[in-house]
Parts: C-alpha cells; sequence; structure tokens
C-alpha cells in the first residue's frame, strides 16, 4: 500500500485533477489511497470568508463564497460532464448552504472562535476530496471517498490538533484496509480530522502532508509520495533562487530540519510519523508524470556540496529579556525558562548571556500573556520582522572553516546578523537576520555553497585555494566579519524528538 498525496496547486483545476487521475492509474498496482489539499488558495479565502463574517461584514463574506461555489461547480462540471456532475452538485451545494448558515451566524456573533475555524476550513479539503473522488470514477479509476474525519483522531486543539496514533491506527484499518483489499483507491481530504467525539479538527496550516505521513504510518504504507508543484525538495525555495537544483537523496533528519526552519514543500511535522516506521517519503512532481523527485530516508548518501539546502523562515520575532537590577542570575533563568514553559512556547534559538536571554519565536505564536510575565521579571525588548536563515547538511559537523565560509558571504552581501546558533543540533547551522535582506543573503549563499556545474569546474581546476568559483579570493582560516557573535543554542534539538 502506498499514500499519495496532491497539494492545492495539484487539484487547483480540470487540468491538474486530471493530471492527478493520470499519476494514481500508473501507481495502481501499488494500492494507492490518495489525500488531497484544498484547490489551490480557497483555504485562504475560507480564512478571507471568517474574518469578514465575524468582522460584521456578511455581504463581503457571502459574495466571496458565490465565488467559491461557482469555482467548485464549473470545475466538478467540466471534469464530471453534465450527468454525474449534476449528481454531484446536490452533495457540493449541501457544503455551501452549511457554509453560509456558518458565515452568517458568524456575523451574528462577531466571534470566530479556533473550534469555529477548524469546522470553517475543513469545508476546502471536503470539497475537493469528493469532486476528485468522483473524476476518479469518470475516469475508470474504482474510487470510494471516504471522510478524514472518521479516520483521523486528533487532540482537541484546535487549530493546530495533534493526532492520537492509537485510534487512529485503529479507525484506518477499519476503514481503509477493508477498501484497499477490494481494490478501491481511497480518497481522502488532507488536513481535517475529528476529535474522539467527531468535533472537526485541523493539523496546522499546510497539514495535508502531515495527514499523508499520520495515514501512512497508520497502514503500514510501504512508502509516502507528497505531489506538488516543484521537482522535489531543492537546495533552496525555487522562488527566492531560481538557480535551486533538485536534492535527489537526503535524510530524514535533514529534511526534517529543512521543513522545520521554512521549507514549505513539507509540513514541518510530516516526517515523524515516516521516521517513527523508517517508512520513505518521496517529494514529486504532479506537473512531470515522470518525476523522480528527491527521496527522504533514514539515511542518504553524502552530498557533493557543503550543505544540502538552504532555507528561510520569516515572520520571527526576536525578544530580549534583560534581568532587573539585583536579580540572581540563576533564578533570572529558572524564572524565563519556566514562564516559556507555562505558555508552552516554541523557541527557536536562544542566546543566553550572564544577565540576559534572546530568543526567538514565530510572531503569531508569541503569547501576549507571556510578555506580559516576561515583563513583571525583566526589561523586555522585542523586534519583529525578522527572518531564520538555515543551512543543513549532516556533513558539516567536525569540518573547520564551514561557519567562517557562511558568516563572510553573509558580510559580502552586505546584511547584518541578530543571531546565530551553531552546535545545538550538529546538522545545521542557524542564524536570524531581518526579513528583508532574505532574498539576497539567500541568493548569495546559495551561489557560494551550490556553485553551478561552470563555477564547480572552474573551483576544481583552481584547486590552488585562489578563487572560490565565483571569481572572488578566497579568506583563509576562520575570520568572521560583520558579525556579532553571542554564546547560542538552537532551541529545536534533535529533529526526531520534535512535536
Ligand atoms: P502544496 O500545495 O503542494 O502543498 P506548497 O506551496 O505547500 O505546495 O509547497 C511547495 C512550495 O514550497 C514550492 O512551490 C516552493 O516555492 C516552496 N519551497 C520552499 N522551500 C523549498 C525547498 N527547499 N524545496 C522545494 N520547494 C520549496
Ligand atoms: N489546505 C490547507 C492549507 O492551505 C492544507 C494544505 O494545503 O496542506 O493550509
Ligand atoms: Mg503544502
Amino acid at each position: 500500500m502506498i499514500v499519495m498525496k496532491f497539494g492545492g496547486t495539484s487539484v487547483e483545476s480540470t487540468d491538474a485533477i486530471e493530471r492527478v487521475a493520470r499519476i494514481v492509474s500508473s501507481r495502481l498496482k501499488r494500492s494507492p489511497v490518495v489525500v488531497v489539499s484544498a484547490m489551490a488558495k480557497v483555504t485562504d479565502q475560507l480564512v478571507a470568508m471568517g474574518n469578514q463574517a465575524a468582522a460584521g461584514d456578511c455581504n463581503a463574506a457571502i459574495e466571496l463564497l458565490q465565488a467559491l461555489r461557482e469555482r467548485h461547480l464549473q470545475t466538478a462540471r467540466e471534469l464530471l460532464g453534465s450527468k454525474r456532475g449534476a449528481s454531484l452538485a446536490p452533495r457540493l451545494e449541501g457544503y455551501f448552504s452549511e457554509l453560509e448558515n456558518f458565515l452568517r451566524g458568524l456575523a451574528a456573533v462577531r466571534e470566530l472562535t479556533p473550534r469555529g475555524s477548524d469546522y470553517l476550513l475543513s469545508f476546502g479539503e471536503l470539497l475537493s476530496s469528493v469532486i476528485v473522488a468522483d473524476a476518479f470514477a469518470v475516469r475508470g479509476l474504482n474510487a470510494a471517498w471516504v471522510d478524514s474525519r472518521q479516520c483521523l483522531v486528533t487532540d482537541a486543539n484546535h487549530t493546530r490538533a495533534v493526532p492520537q496514533m492509537k485510534q487512529t491506527r485503529e479507525r484506518c484499518k477499519n476503514k481503509l484496509v477493508p477498501l484497499v483489499s477490494k481494490k478501491r483507491i481511497a480518497v481522502m481530504g488532507g488536513f481535517i480530522a475529528a476529535t474522539e467525539n467527531g468535533v472537526p479538527t485541523t493539523l496546522g496550516r499546510g497539514g495535508s502532508d502531515y495527514s499523508a505521513a499520520i495515514i501512512g504510518a497508520a497502514v503500514d504504507a510501504d512508502c509516502i509520495e507528497i505531489w506538488t508543484d516543484v521537482e522535489g525538495m531543492m537546495t533552496t525555495d525555487p522562488r527566492l533562487c531560481p538557480d535551486a537544483k533538485t536534492i535527489k537523496r537526503i535524510s530524514f533528519n535533514e529534511a526534517a530540519e529543512l521543513a522545520y526552519f521554512g521549507a514549505k514543500v513539507l509540513h514541518p511535522a510530516t516526517l515523524l510519523p515516516a521516521i517513527h516506521q523508517n517508512i520513505p517519503v518521496y517529494v514529486l512532481n504532479s506537473r512531470n508524470l515522470k518525476s523522480t523527485g528527491t527521496e527522504i530516508t533514514a539515511q542518504a548518501p553524502p552530498s557533493r556540496d557543503t550543505f544540502r539546502a538552504i532555507t528561510a523562515k520569516n515572520g520571527i520575532s526576536i525578544v530580549n529579556v534583560v534581568a532587573s537590577r539585583g536579580v540572581m542570575v540563576h533564578g533570572f533563568l529558572r524564572s524565563v525558562f519556566e514562564a516559556l514553559d507555562r505558555h508552552s512556547s516554541p523557541v527557536d534559538i536562544v542566546a543566553i548571556s550572564e544577565v540576559s536571554m534572546s530568543f526567538t519565536m514565530e510572531t503569531k505564536r508569541l503569547p501576549k500573556a507571556l510578555l506580559s510575565e516576561l515583563e513583571q521579571i525583566a526589561d523586555l525588548a522585542r523586534e519583529d520582522r525578522q527572518a531564520i536563515i538555515c543551512l543543513v547538511g549532516e556533513d558539516i559537523h567536525g569540518k573547520p572553516g564551514i561557519a567562517a565560509s557562511v558568516f563572510n558571504t553573509i558580510a559580502k552581501a552586505d546584511v547584518n546578523i541578530r543571531m546565530i546558533s551553531q552546535g545545538a543540533s550538529e546538522i545545521n547551522i542557524s542564524f536570524v537576520i531581518q526579513e528583508n535582506d532574505v532574498p539576497k543573503a539567500v541568493r548569495h549563499l546559495h551561489a557560494q555553497f551550490f556553485p553551478g556545474r561552470t563555477a564547480r569546474k572552474i573551483a576544481t581546476a583552481k584547486k590552488s585555494g585562489t578563487t572560490n568559483g565565483l571569481g572572488r579570493r578566497r579568506t583563509k582560516g576562520t575570520e568572521i566579519s560583520g558579525v556579532h557573535e553571542t554564546r547560542a543554542s538552537n532551541g529545536r534539538a534533535a529533529a526526531a524528538s520534535r512535536p
């Protein structure tokens, strides 16, 4: 059995869904279970509608809902033809009237709770999955729509629910395995789940990848395929740097580190279930039926390059906490860590000096209550619109001069570094810069560490060490320029232990 997940752009239109049907047809012998995201941009539109309705602008929300309705009905008509299209229409209309009722209710009470938000967002994947299931059937595939809310069981941590694997495994075995043994292709919505009592939940934005991995682990799949809009995991985000190259093979730990530090191509938690059961994961391009993409397994052969990839994670805040005069150092640090723990605050990078501590956290996850509590014990300063740049590679451990080379490159790009972390996780070097500087920093780093074939040849030819393939003089030793270094540690240690 294999699990195949198709992201939003892979099911964004009639053509895209037709391609998906062809890809799935090519895997029939492997007994696929198919997981789909909402059509591209639909989840964002549902969020927008929810916000408009909760702000009292019901008309704007309903207008947006009409556009969404048109798009889905038209795609269904194009894919299914008039007869089957007409038989699916009442089901789609049912979802739209539920949505409309919900939006009107929101406008009346003027509040969108996390629980309400999960209910609202679940419609994106419900709509796409029923359309895809019928589109498969029309194309001769023996498909069966399966309600993910009856298979994936989570806790009630709405908007970021945590899977309960024992119950999920049981439900998947009961619902999916019998279908697969009858050679049917289960088609399910990703991202959505439910509590044990059936209250809808979601796994966090981008969570369909995670759904695929959870289902893969629950049914002991042979592999998990993540089909997306790029040719696999790449040396950096191709939107930031067009020279990015596909990584053929990468280890679980490296890929998890990249996903955590901003490689949007995988939801950060995706690899945990796969690591747990040692299931290979492939990242493939749904626009290329012959895609070989990236293979992610426990071990990967060493890379020719120093690093495997570079990522950037935007939307970061730095919080500087400085002990008030007279506070004992150890007592101060303990209080800060206890406050972080009480608010379940996921810090990324931490830097500590005797009487101060700086940490980074995603701005949208920084609790106000935490900041007020810290203000009671220390002076607080906060800087928003920061980004973490992370360079990942299993082979960097124990090699001298690598950090120097990274920071020299950043200095040449004229970018200021705010915090540095190297060492806590042996496979990455990460540091914080301003969000504005991200494209420049990533491009310079990529040119330095992933030189094109020509540049690589020049570098090999000039092995004497006088140039670095970019025509620049190489720096010697461990000189670090333009960098203020702080003792720092990476708040997220081994990838496999992440929640
Ligand atoms: P999907 O809708 O298929 O889940 P996403 O938009 O969530 O797709 O993820 C794919 C996008 O991830 C790509 O279009 C690319 O811009 C971005 N991305 C960021 N970092 C990387 C990387 N290292 N390798 C590949 N893609 C990346
Ligand atoms: N549709 C959801 C989102 O946009 C989940 C996903 O696409 O993975 O976040
Ligand atoms: Mg995604």
